[in-house]
Formats: C-alpha cells, structure tokens, sequence
C-alpha cells in the first residue's frame, strides 16, 4: 500500500541541494524547517506553510514560498518535487484535483486535472468474450492509461493565479532529479513491492531496477531522463508532453508496451493517439459546498465523487437528531453516514459530460434528512444499504437493493500549501496505483498512470452504473481535496490518498476534530475506520471497537488507511501544518518563519 515518505538523512545532499536551488541554507535541526532530512509532522507558524509526505518536496515549496511566490507556486513546485521523490504514487504521467482558496476575492476554485478515456474507449473496454479481465491484468497495461493531466493542471493553476511560470515553478524539482535524493526504507519496500512487473520492461528496470535491484537505503537516487524531461517542459510548457516527440513517446508505449521480449506477462496495449492527448483540456469546475457546524466546508466536483461524498455524510451528520453525541455515538454516526453516501455515490456519481449527475440533490439537506433518518441508534445497519433516491422529499427511509464499489487503488498523494497573503491549496495527485501501471516512458523518466482501473468493468448498478468507461470519459474518483472556511476566512485544508478511503479519511478528520474536539495533530494522528457500503467495517488495529461492535458493527483489519497532510488557520492568525506521525513513515510540515 501506499505513498510515502523518505527519510532523508545526508544533511551534505540536501544542503547541496538547497544551494544549488539558489543559496536559502537548509534550516536544519530547526523544528518546523524541513531540509536537513528530517520530517516534522507537525508546525507552527507564520509567512507561509506547506505540509506534505516528503521533506524535500516540503522544502523545496517553502523555499518558494520564502523567495516571494504564493501557494499555488509552492503547490506546483512541491509537486513536482513529488514526481521525482515519490514517483510511485504521483508525477507527470499521472492526473489529480487542486483547489484553491483565492484571499483577494475570498472565493474558491477547482481545477478537474483527471485523466481522460482515449476517443476510442468504448463501455465494455475492460471485457473480453463476456468476462471482466482480470483487475491485476488491468493494471499493468497500456489499456488503462488515460491522457496525463497533471502538467496541464500545473500550468492551469500557475497562469490563473500563480505568480511563477512553469520554468520557475519546476525549478527545484529539476535540481532534486538532477542531484537526487537519499533513498530509504519505504521507496525500498514499493520498489520491491513492484520489482516483478518493473522487471518485464526495461525502461522500468534501468531506472528503478539498477542492477537488477532496488537501490539500498541511504544510496543517492538520481533522475537525469526525468530532470530532462523537466527541462522539455520548462522550455516549451506543458505542450510539450501533449503534442510532439514526447507525445509520440507516450503514445508508442501504450500502443505497444515495451515488454521483454521473453516475459509471460500478459500486457494488453492501449487505445490511446496523438489525437487523445492533443485534445487534453482541464475543467475548471464550481466547488461542492455544504455546510457543517456552522463552517462552510468546500470539495471538488465530478468527475471526483470526493466532495459531493464527504458533502452528504456531513449533511446526514448534521441531519441526525437525538444528539449531543457521545464518542461511541458520534463514531456510530460517521460509519453510517458514509455507507449511506457510498451508496449514493456509487449510484449517481460518474463524469459530468458523461451522465446527468444530480450534484445538487447529493448535496442538500432534504437528501441528507431522507438518508439520515434511516439512522438507528441502537443498531448498525445491514450493509450493503441501497442508495437514496435525490430529489424525491417523498423518499423517507426507503432501503431495498444493493449497491458496490468500484476499482479504487491505493497509491496517490495529498499536498497542502498556504501563503502570507492567506491564499491556500488543496491538492491530490496520483498515477493510480503504487507504480502506476509500471512502464517507465523510454527515456524519459516517468511512470504511466492507471487510472481507467477507476472505471467500473461492468454495470454495478442495475444498468444504471454511472461509471462504465467511455470515449473521452474521466474515471470517477475518490480524491477530497478540501476546504473549510469560517466567516469566509480559511480555516482548514486538508486531503489524503487511499483510493475510495480518500473519502472517509477525510471525514473522519473532520469529525475528529469538528465533533470529538480534538487539535489537528490528533485528529489527524487518531486510529482510523472505513464504511463504504460493505459488510464490514476495516479500522486500524489501534481503533476501539468494542462499543461500536456491541451496535452490530463488524470489523476488519486494515493495516493503514491514508496518510493526510492538512494546515489550520489558528485564531491568532498563525499556521499550524500538519502530516502524518506515523503513516507511511510519518510526512513532513513546515512553515515559512516558526514559532
Ligand atoms: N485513483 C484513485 C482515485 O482517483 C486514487 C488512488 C489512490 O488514492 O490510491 O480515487
């Protein structure tokens, strides 16, 4: 499972690189100063923060933050710091969702940056003589690459309302791929984890294989195809990946996947052309909002079912009478009202330009009190529930049928950035998988996504299912990057990776610290649980279940669900940044000037 987290210990490494970026000396030993290779959950301060799960990628976005650039531009330069460092759970072969709090207008923006089905696509793409493939074919192919998005949402949210462009934005990025970064236990772990299908591709086994191996923690790991790459981009903007010899690239690998030639892997090509990337658009799209405990609480939009999920379980939260809740009742409460909005997402939620998804109905209170009265507070209810029906206030306590799941992988990341002018981004990024669909563009040094795995193979829904594939279709997501504001002003920004636990997680921060009372770090830090509409409940082994199991609830172990990162607005007006301590090997928050 899973993105990560590098601890990088050569304090030598990070300040050549932090030299080279232009001379700001690592902050080392400083609590709340990432870049002397140690990571710091959690910060306090002011002029700027950004929390994400890798020190370098945290530096490398204060430092522009330092150098008079705003949260987008940090956001961007973080990122793309990710691609190199974290190059299993997000980069430019990849796609994601990024929101932005605008201070000057006090607005909230969202950029759709997912992954488009080639023209091509048709629904029953993933069915061969009747039958789904096997999911794990899937994975590794080329049919379930879709058009990268993520150098074009880079782009996008820099020439919309960053103060860098891309060349600048890429800057440190470039230098961390060039002079590299120290390996540790957890990029060892999914190197391994993938070292049997990186092996059936030489483009994956040059870089990440080298000498047949993965690289042994504390070895330098360097990048120089993909600092190429970057410098391509830097050059000529994210065209350069959409049109041309990148393109081209990237079109023959999925067309005609590089696999050894005595591999028995079973590697389907893919549909993708020239044409498909050419026409690559982002979407900006109107943020989902709800609001919560007296919070305005704002998501992303379809072609992700995150914001529209996370929007109704609060809905259904608040919805719920008989409180105040205690924590047994308060925990009862948010699996309920997940499995319920699962429900409905599963039902209703698929790309907009594709289905008619009632994204106003999913969202509103009359929903919220048709779903929440199904609540009881003596007994779990049986799981799958059925979904709700939107719009029909007739449609009191109805449950009958059955809903599923669709493919959610378990990889992705989540960054979180703010400025001194009060400006904040939200922002999920992923290639799908851990490894994507592992094949390394030839030459130039990154991972394709998977991300058509988040269609569904086949109808889950009664012939109803919003999220069969489709030519030019988004695959619905999971991914919440979210924003909560109090009076208009930002409050908190937070999102997570895990696939559809993406959702929970997220929720389930929120109520920690919205409805438990608890600070950020712990809300953060506290054991987790998942209900998406199945049988069973998966929790950590540190989450109390005995209450919980005595109202009918079942459980089972998961080991580690998501790996958030998140910075609240303290009443002082200081920043408080916050990653995981543990998860993933704990991340790392900073801030501009500590407290
Ligand atoms: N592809 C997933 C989604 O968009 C995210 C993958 C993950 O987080 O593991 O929901």
């Amino acid at each position: 499972m899973g993105s990560s987290r590098r601890s990088r210990s050569l304090v030598a490494l990070a300040a050549a690189v932090a030299l080279a970026l232009g001379g700001v000396a690592p902050a080392a030993a400083r609590p709340g100063h990432p870049g002397n290779g140690e990571k710091t959950p959690v910060a306090t301060g002011a002029g700027g923060a950004v929390s994400t799960v890798d020190a370098d990628a945290t530096r490398v976005g204060l430092d522009v933050l330092r150098r008079g650039g705003n949260a987008v531009d940090a956001a961007v330069a973080a990122a793309a710091t990710l691609g190199v460092t974290e190059p299993y759970s997000s980069g430019i072969g990849g796609g994601g969702y990024f929101v932005y709090y605008d201070a000057a207008r006090g607005q909230v923006h969202t950029i759709d940056g997912r992954e488009t089905a080639p023209r091509a696509m048709q629904s029953d793409a993933f069915v061969e003589e009747g039958v789904p493939i096997p999911f794990a074919d899937a994975v590794t192919s080329g049919l379930s690459v879709g058009v990268p998005g993520t150098p074009r949402t880079w782009e996008t949210a820099l020439d919309r309302w960053g103060t860098l462009d891309l060349r600048s934005a890429l800057r440190g990025a470039t230098r961390v791929a060039r002079v590299g970064f120290v390996v540790d236990q957890t990029f060892v772990d999914q190197t391994a984890a993938n070292s049997a299908r990186f092996s059936q591709f030489r483009s994956s086994s040059d870089l990440f294989l080298p000498r047949g191996a993965p690289p042994a923690v504390g070895s330098v790991f360097r990048n120089r195809d993909l600092a190429a790459t970057y410098d391509l981009l830097a050059r000529h903007g994210a065209d350069a990946l959409y049109s041309g010899r990148l393109a081209r690239d990237i079109v023959r690998t999925v067309q005609e996947p590089p696999v050894r030639r005595h591999s028995t892997l079973v590697v389907r090509p893919g549909l993708l052309e020239l044409g498909d990337l050419a026409a690559y658009r982002t979407r900006l799209r109107t943020p989902t909002h709800v609001s919560y405990r007296g919070l305005d609480v704002y998501g992303m939009a379809p072609s992700s079912s995150g914001g529209s999920t996370v929007g109704e379980a609060l809905n259904i939260l608040e919805a719920r009478t008989g409180g105040p809740f205690d924590t047994t009742q308060t925990l009862h409460g948010y699996l309920e009202a997940s499995a319920l909005a699962f429900a409905d997402r599963n039902r209703y939620v698929g790309d907009p330009a594709f289905v008619d998804v009632p994204l106003a109905e999913l969202t509103s209170d009359e929903l919220a009190a048709q779903r929440a009265c199904l609540i009881d507070p003596t007994r779990a209810l049986t799981k799958p529930v059925a979904p709700g029906v939107p719009g029909d206030d007739d449609e009191a306590c109805a449950t009958t049928a059955v809903g599923s799941q669709g493919n959610d992988g378990q990889s992705t990341t989540h960054l979180t950035t703010a400025d001194r002018w009060g400006n904040v981004v939200a922002y999920t990024l992923t290639i799908e998988s851990t490894g994507g669909n592992g094949i390394v563009v030839p030459g130039r040094g990154f991972l394709l996504n998977n991300e058509l795995t988040d269609f569904s193979f086949t109808d889950t829904q009664g012939g109803q299912d919003p999220n069969l594939p489709g030519p030019g279709k988004r695959p619905r997501s999971s991914m919440a990057p979210t924003m909560v504001l109090a009076d208009g002003s930002p409050f908190l920004a937070l999102g997570s990776p895990g696939g559809s636990t993406i959702i929970t997680t997220v929720l389930q921060i929120l109520v920690n610290r919205l409805d438990l009372g608890m600070d950020l770090p712990d809300a953060i830090a506290a054991p987790r649980a998942t209900q998406r509409n199945t049988a069973a409940v998966q929790a950590e082994p540190g989450f109390d279940r005995t209450a919980l199991q005595a109202l009918g609830h079942t459980f089972v172990d998961n080991p580690e669900i998501g790996a958030a990162t998140a910075i609240e607005f303290l009443p002082d007006g200081s920043l408080l940044a916050v990653a995981e301590p543990t998860r993933r090997g704990g991340g790392s928050a900073g801030v501009v000037r500590g407290r």
